[in-house]
Protein backbone atom coordinates (compact mmCIF):
# COMPACT_ATOMS: atom_id res chain seq x y z
CA UNK A 1 0.00 0.00 0.00
CA UNK A 2 1.42 3.59 -1.00
CA UNK A 3 0.62 6.36 1.73
CA UNK A 4 0.55 9.21 -1.14
CA UNK A 5 0.60 11.65 1.61
CA UNK A 6 3.98 11.14 2.69
CA UNK A 7 6.56 12.40 0.58
CA UNK A 8 8.61 9.94 -0.75
CA UNK A 9 12.53 9.80 -0.93
CA UNK A 10 14.61 7.43 -2.30
CA UNK A 11 18.39 7.24 -2.15
CA UNK A 12 19.85 7.27 -4.91
CA UNK A 13 23.61 5.90 -5.41
CA UNK A 14 26.17 8.30 -6.81
CA UNK A 15 27.94 6.04 -8.63
CA UNK A 16 25.41 4.31 -11.19
CA UNK A 17 22.58 6.45 -10.17
CA UNK A 18 20.38 3.17 -9.19
CA UNK A 19 17.61 3.47 -6.84
CA UNK A 20 17.96 -0.33 -5.41
CA UNK A 21 19.88 0.96 -2.33
CA UNK A 22 19.58 -1.43 0.58
CA UNK A 23 19.12 0.03 3.82
CA UNK A 24 19.70 -1.65 7.28
CA UNK A 25 16.69 -1.63 9.31
CA UNK A 26 17.08 1.71 11.46
CA UNK A 27 15.51 0.00 14.60
CA UNK A 28 19.05 -1.95 14.30
CA UNK A 29 21.06 0.19 13.60
CA UNK A 30 20.40 3.37 16.05
CA UNK A 31 24.15 3.73 16.03
CA UNK A 32 24.27 4.01 12.21
CA UNK A 33 27.13 1.40 11.99
CA UNK A 34 25.94 -0.29 9.18
CA UNK A 35 26.34 1.25 5.50
CA UNK A 36 23.83 1.29 2.86
CA UNK A 37 24.69 -0.86 -0.23
CA UNK A 38 23.41 -0.31 -3.76
CA UNK A 39 22.26 -3.56 -5.21
CA UNK A 40 23.36 -2.26 -8.44
CA UNK A 41 26.78 -1.63 -8.28
CA UNK A 42 27.69 -3.27 -4.73
CA UNK A 43 28.79 0.18 -3.42
CA UNK A 44 29.02 0.59 -0.35
CA UNK A 45 28.98 3.94 1.71
CA UNK A 46 26.40 6.45 2.44
CA UNK A 47 23.68 7.74 -0.08
CA UNK A 48 22.23 10.93 -0.59
CA UNK A 49 18.44 10.74 -0.07
CA UNK A 50 16.28 12.56 -3.04
CA UNK A 51 12.61 13.28 -3.68
CA UNK A 52 11.44 10.10 -6.17
CA UNK A 53 10.58 12.93 -8.46
CA UNK A 54 13.89 14.11 -8.99
CA UNK A 55 15.64 10.34 -9.24
CA UNK A 56 15.22 10.08 -12.72
CA UNK A 57 16.82 13.78 -13.29
CA UNK A 58 19.33 12.37 -11.30
CA UNK A 59 20.08 9.75 -13.74
CA UNK A 60 19.89 11.23 -16.59
CA UNK A 61 22.42 14.43 -14.98
CA UNK A 62 25.10 11.11 -14.10
CA UNK A 63 24.60 9.71 -17.59
CA UNK A 64 25.21 13.01 -19.29
CA UNK A 65 28.35 13.36 -17.51
CA UNK A 66 29.13 9.32 -17.68
CA UNK A 67 32.00 8.79 -20.76
ZN1 LIG B 1 25.32 1.88 -7.58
Amino acid sequence: MINKQISRYVKVCLLCGGTNIKMPNLGLDVRMTIRDKCLDCDYIGNFPEIDVKNAEEFKKKLKKTDK
